[in-house]
């Protein structure tokens, strides 16, 4: 792809006006540039006034304090980058997925260039193929890197795991079991604060601002206390994903998209990404649910609860008792077919001898007890069908179709074939995990960069002193992604964007 710092004239005009409108209201000189005042910043959480008022503008201003953000924010001061100042939404490290997250990271299996190649091959296999190749190698090479600097900033993690059948490995945030991001999002908040890193909290990014050459000169935010322009040498989009934005989730996803259940944080509208179209640059990657949204089939009671081991091993049919998918792909497979069902919604039906005969269909059975969110279970199939509102003559011929079919490894002669884990559904007593919906978990689709993580224009020109990071970068993954590539992004992203930074 080629590119150029020269703004073309369209984009010009729209900066102008961006220009032209930050300097009105934050009352400053049109030409200011990056040289007009750095507004008043905190380094409390609460975002309690403390002062940056001297008139220099921040070496570097990043917006959002999920993972990504923190992590570009402490290998800048590690680098000798002076003047940092994270502006966030609302409380510093909170309001974001990366304190939800399950806590898995990624990384290769032997740290060789064979090792990266492999796992350069096990995300292009989730994202058949369609994932940006130069984001792919930026996020596999430097990924464990990533995860002994983390251990260098304090965070621990469980012992590795091959991710299988991928050539990955896996590690997750201490202590394990999905509970381990708090303490990590704290560990990484205090080193940055401890650094010198100074915050904005509670302070909403409106518009970024640019100068008149159309390089990006600030951010213009709201707080409580009023609309302020902060002046900055670079800009660096940390905003998350736009999964709590109705609008952009029906453009993208199809008309349906507003339903889609939000499971992470609900204040993330893709403010970040708006901005920046507005300054020029583009979405990317946004092509409908396939391919630009990572979703789970969850509880409606429990949206962080998935059942995404095990979900390969159950029946799923949708509200007329009728299954709609192959099973066997996995857990993204099944939340993707019922987002096209009525209201949805869908059961996942398992049977006594599964759940004594795969561990880990036991395991999601016990957190789902554990977390007291109920699970149908019945005798008869057809009262299991009363207990999940399906027709009872109707399940009971999806099942009885279904066993007819199944060497117990894989369907044949279905209209929807189980191609992998098809066990019969045939030893009482009969669970369901029911109500079921699709459960927005991270966006594939985001703001348009180059290898580097600048921001790009449509015509590939660059958008100067704009970086973007973690999940805002758009079509890193398509379709689907190893679970762990979102979290290894996060840090990869803000450790290479820092290093950028700190040479230039
Ligand atoms: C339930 C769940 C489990 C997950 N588990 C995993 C996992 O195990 N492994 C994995 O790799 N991925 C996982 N993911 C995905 C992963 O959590 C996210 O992709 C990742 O945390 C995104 O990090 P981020 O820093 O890019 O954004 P976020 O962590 O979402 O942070 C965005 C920040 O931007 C701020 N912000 C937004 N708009 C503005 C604005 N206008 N002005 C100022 N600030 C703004 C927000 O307040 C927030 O601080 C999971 C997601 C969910 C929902």
């Amino acid at each position: 792809m080629g590119m150029s710092t020269k703004a073309s004239s369209e984009a010009t005009f729209t900066r102008r006006g961006i220009l032209a409108a930050g300097a009105a209201l934050a009352g400053v000189a049109a030409s200011a540039g990056v040289a007009s005042a750095a507004e008043a910043t905190s380094s409390a959480k609460d975002g309690a006034a403390s002062a940056a008022t001297d008139g220099k503008a921040y070496d570097a201003v990043i917006v959002g304090s999920g993972l990504s953000g923190v992590s570009t924010g402490v290998r800048l001061l590690e680098q000798g980058v002076g003047r940092v100042l994270i502006v966030t939404k609302a409380d510093f490290g909170a309001g974001c997925n990366s304190r939800v997250a399950g806590g898995q990271f990624l990384f290769p299996m032997e740290d060789t260039d064979a090792g990266v190649q492999a796992m350069v091959d096990s995300f292009n296999k989730k994202s058949k193929g369609k994932g940006r190749a130069d984001l792919t190698q930026l996020v596999c090479a430097n990924s464990k890197a990533a995860n002994d600097w983390l251990v260098s900033h304090g965070c621990s993690f469980t012992d590795p795991n091959q991710v299988k059948p991928y050539d990955v490995l896996a590690v997750s945030a201490a202590p394990g079991g999905g509970k381990g991001m708090p303490a990590l999002m704290d560990q990484m908040c205090s080193e940055y604060q401890n650094a010198g890193g100074e915050v904005l909290a509670n302070a909403k990014l409106l518009d970024l601002v640019m100068d008149e050459s159309g390089a990006v000169s600030g951010v213009k935010v709201r707080t409580a206390d009023g609309v302020r322009t902060i002046a900055a040498r670079h800009v660096v989009i940390a905003t998350g994903g736009y999964l709590a934005n109705k609008a952009i989730m029906e453009i993208a996803c199809g008309a349906d998209g507003d339903e889609i259940m939000v499971r992470g944080d609900k204040t993330l509208t893709g403010d970040g990404l708006l901005a920046v179209e507005r300054a020029g640059g583009m979405r990317y990657c946004m092509g409908g649910i396939e391919q630009s949204l990572h979703i789970a089939p969850v509880p409606p009671d429990m949206p962080a609860l998935c059942p995404f081991a095990s979900a390969m091993y159950t029946v799923v049919v949708n509200a007329a008792g009728e299954r709609f998918v192959d099973e066997g792909l996995g857990y993204v497979a099944i939340g993707k077919g019922a987002y096209n069902q009525p209201g949805q919604t869908h059961a996942m039906i398992f049977d006594a001898a599964t759940v004594n005969e795969v561990k880990v269909m036991k395991d999601d059975l016990d957190k789902f007890n554990n977390f007291g969110i109920p699970v149908a279970q019945a005798d008869t199939i057809e009262d299991l069908a009363a207990q999940i509102n399906v027709d009872p003559a109707t399940l009971a011929k999806t099942i009885d179709d279904f066993n007819a079919a199944t060497d117990g490894e894989k369907t044949t002669g279905l209209a929807i074939e189980k191609t992998a884990c098809a066990r019969p559904v045939s030893t009482a007593p009969f669970y369901a995990f029911y109500p079921m919906v699709p459960g927005g978990t991270q966006c594939f689709g985001g703001l348009y960069t180059d290898g580097d993580c600048r921001a790009l224009e449509a015509d590939g020109t660059v958008i100067a002193n704009l970086f973007v990071v973690g999940e805002a970068i758009g079509g890193l993954f398509a379709y689907d992604y190893i679970g762990g590539g979102s979290l290894t992004r996060c840090v990869t992203s803000g450790m290479h964007v820092a290093d950028v930074i700190a040479q230039a």
